[in-house]
């Protein structure tokens, strides 16, 4: 099993709906641009109003789809899926799209985010052997889908039965031949997004930089406990469960959304920029140079350096061809493996008083490696600030942190994390500082994973791995 040292997106989802054009190029893309939510499998559903084809398999979107792929996929509507397992192995059973055909109706799913009643919802359902959430959600949907069999708004209908069984986060898209379904879970815990394309027809993606990238003009936020349904008659909306307070993640702002989204209407970059200039109030720092943590350190860097007037400089550079790699390193190799991605720039560390900026302490082990390589090259004092607060609580809503054990901010003090991570002074972004920041803080935030307050229920059995070993 692989920890992961910083929290992992679960998944980035995509879907388009068009009269007239070939849609799966454009569903490529859209993955493309939600690489970044995960990077161990990718796949495409589409439909040409008769048949759905799905495309699945581990590895980067590159790596996944090429031509010949691509061609194979017919059709004007579709589904995409870039995952991170959150539920279940990475393996090929577990990527998505899921798929069940049930009669003449054919369906596909894609997921983001993670269910907090895995385990009773197998038992629900009677399965065994079935591995991740999002394969129940389908399996979910195909049952209710049996039953409404004659129903001319089937898939609608058995989504609707379906998902009151569902708790937790889900940013959901489904179709079946004719049609491509989006939905939030009743909290909006996953970002999901509405375009419309030029030429006619329409969007789905986890964040508006996939609509810029595939042409698409943002129209709005999919609502929590919202379900669109997009067909050839245009958008229609449903109510899943009456409304409940919005909770999207907070760590969307902070770290795992791309910076030229957009998400409650601000722009990313811009928040994040603030939440360095606001920590450069609350933190201060003497010091000669401000360094970002590539990539996503980088605006706070540049807002805590404006706010502070310490000039920002380059120190670390970024490895943008690394990718990600399915050969487990051994713990020797591990440890250099933090060279493979970040490289000092010594000519600029060198006898400086270092403000070394990133966005978050997980686990503390790569922190105390970048700490350590900013001293020897050559930094005189090296002064860490975070642009969250500590990171205390697991997440059960699709990040990767759901053992509390692995969090060092929840077993040591700011003092005791400062010395085990050999920095000279340590300074966290205040949790009101942050949602300020955010410049929508009434918008309604999950905070759980920096507040230990869950909107929701959580669950005992926290393994991500529960339904292969049931
Ligand atoms: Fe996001 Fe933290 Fe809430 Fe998880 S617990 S959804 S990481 S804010």
């Amino acid at each position: 099993m692989r920890i992961s040292e910083r929290p992992r997106e679960a998944c980035g989802v995509f879907a388009a709906y068009t009269p007239r054009q070939r849609v799966s190029s454009l569903i490529y893309y859209g993955l493309f641009a939600l690489q970044h939510r995960g990077q161990e499998s990718a796949g495409i559903a589409t439909s040409d109003g008769e048949t759905v084809t799905v495309f699945k398999d581990l590895g980067l979107v590159a790596q996944v789809f090429d031509e010949p792929a691509l061609a194979g996929l017919d059709g004007h509507l579709g589904i995409g899926h870039t995952r991170y397992s959150t539920t279940g192995s990475n393996n090929w059973a577990n990527a998505q799209p899921a798929h069940r055909q049930v009669g003449h109706t054919s369906i596909a799913l894609g997921h983001n985010g993670n269910l907090t009643n895995t385990r009773e919802l197998a038992e629900h359902l009677g399965i065994k052997g079935s591995t991740t959430d999002s394969d129940l959600m389908a399996e979910g949907i195909a049952r209710a889908l049996d039953d409404d069999r004659s129903d001319a708004r089937g898939l609608e209908m058995a989504i609707l039965k379906a998902a009151p069984t569902w708790e937790g986060a889900f940013s959901l898209v489904i179709m079946d031949q004719g049609r491509i379904v989006g939905l939030r879970d009743p909290h909006g815990f996953r970002p999901l997004c509405l375009g419309s394309l030029p030429e006619g027809g329409w969007v789905l993606a986890s964040e508006t930089a996939a609509l810029d990238l595939v042409g698409a003009q943002f129209v709005r936020e999919v609502g929590a406990g919202e379900m669109v349904v997009i067909d050839a008659v245009g958008v229609h909306s449903y109510s899943l469960t009456p409304s409940q307070k919005p909770g999207l993640c907070l760590f969307e702002f902070v770290y795992f959304a791309r910076p030229d989204s957009h998400m409650y209407g601000r722009g990313i970059h811009a928040a994040r920029r603030q939440m360095g200039e606001t920590l450069a109030e609350e933190h201060p720092a003497d010091a000669d140079v401000v360094v970002p943590v590539p990539e996503s350190g980088l605006p706070a860097a540049q807002g805590f350096s404006a706010a502070s007037g310490i000039p920002y400089t380059d120190g670390l550079v970024k490895n943008r061809y690394i990718g990600r790699t399915f050969i487990e390193p051994t713990q020797s190799l591990r440890e250099r493996g933090i060279r493979l991605k970040l490289n000092p720039i010594p000519d600029n560390l060198r006898g400086r008083r270092v403000v070394l900026v990133d966005d978050s302490i997980v686990r503390g082990s790569t922190t105390r490696k970048l700490v350590q390589i900013v001293r020897d090259a050559g930094a005189t004092e090296v002064h860490l600030r975070v642009s969250s607060p500590p990171y205390r609580w697991p997440c059960f809503y699709g990040m990767d942190t759901s053992d509390r054990s692995t969090l060092i901010a929840a077993r040591l003090d700011i003092d005791e994390i400062r010395d085990h991570i050999g920095a000279d002074s340590l300074g966290y972004l205040s949790l009101q500082g942050l949602l300020d920041a955010t410049g929508v803080a009434d918008a309604g935030f999950c905070t759980a994973c920096l507040s230990g307050e869950y909107p929701t229920e959580i669950p005992e059995v926290t393994d991500k791995y529960q339904l292969e070993r049931s």
